[in-house]
């Protein structure tokens, strides 16, 4: 299957942008799509492309341009970015005539609120971690059958029920051994910087979902609630294929959820002589808790 995995662009609707004008910060923040190239890791035998709106604003135009749509379109999008999703999807299924591609959308929105994308112009939505669930309905549409019964994904019936079927997210949904794709972006790759903390960034997962529940968040939807670490070895990996960028960014919202695997994995870091600027989001109550693992991570 020839598969794009399209990036939204930035849709300027930040509280620093709405509220206040600070349109710069879209300049001095701009991060790799991981979501999409930990996806596209996942789909060795299938042609596969990467088209980040944020880092390449015109890219969209470039892909109608090709004429020739390509088989699945896939979509990642956070909750500001839901309208824009859709619009998007329009003009790729208006832009390619026919029926257009098979449009699928994932992300956060898609996991908290899968309903919102119940309309015309998509065709399945994803929901929570979808590196496994997405290759299996790819491999579904190659085989020309209709995908049913596969857990985390729904069919699209705008007007008609839409109810996705719970279901128990394991480490198996995190595709451990395979990497992303961090080649699909290369090209861009000047352009993801953190100007504040380093210049340039590379974005690595080490674990998904959180130990905690908070009503307001995101996060626990992605996993049904549970937390689920990458293993060290993965992690250290995917560090190496980030070569020489300087800045390492954790992206999982809880680095700290496992104190153990979050120890061994400074330990390696040291071990190895890894030198490089971590950034992590950590837990208040984690670092009153551990101020030892706090203290060796300051060492990694
Ligand atoms: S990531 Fe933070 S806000 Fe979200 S559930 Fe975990 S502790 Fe709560």
């Amino acid at each position: 299957m020839n598969i794009v995995l399209i990036n939204p662009p930035n849709c300027g609707r930040s509280i620093p942008e709405e509220e206040f004008g600070i349109t710069s910060l879209k300049m001095i923040f701009r991060g790799e799509p991981l979501a999409l190239e930990m996806l596209a890791g996942n789909l060795h035998g299938h042609e596969v492309r990467i088209v980040d709106l944020k880092a390449e604003p015109d890219g969209l135009a470039k892909l109608l341009a090709e004429g020739t749509g390509p088989d699945i379109v896939g979509f990642t999008a956070v909750t500001c970015e839901a309208n824009t999703v859709i619009r998007l999807a329009g003009q790729i299924k208006q832009g390619f005539g026919g029926k257009g591609p098979i449009v699928v959308v994932g992300g956060h929105h898609a996991s908290c609120d899968p309903g919102y994308f119940n309309r015309e112009d998509i065709d399945y939505v994803v929901v929570g971690l979808g590196k496994l669930t997405f290759r299996m309905l790819v491999d579904g549409l190659a085989q020309g059958r209709e995908p049913a019964d596969i857990p985390g994904i729904v069919r699209v019936r705008p007007g008609g029920p839409f109810i996705p079927a719970a279901r128990k997210y394991t480490t198996a949904d995190l595709v451990d051994h395979l990497p992303p794709r961090y080649d699909l972006v290369e090209t861009h790759r000047d352009k993801y910087v953190m100007s504040g903390v380093g210049g340039k960034v590379g974005f690595v997962a080490t674990a998904f979902g959180c130990t905690h529940c908070c009503s307001f968040c995101s996060i626990p939807a992605m996993t049904g609630g549970r937390y689920l670490s990458h293993s060290v070895e993965a992690i250290i990996r995917d560090i190496g294929m980030l070569g020489d960028i300087p800045l390492i960014r954790f992206v999982d919202a809880n680095t700290f959820g496992d104190p153990a695997t979050a120890r061994l994995l400074a330990e390696r870091i040291l071990e190895l002589g890894i030198r490089k600027k971590i950034v992590a989001d950590v837990r208040a109550d984690t670092v009153v808790a551990d101020p030892a693992l706090m203290r060796l991570w300051q060492q990694a």
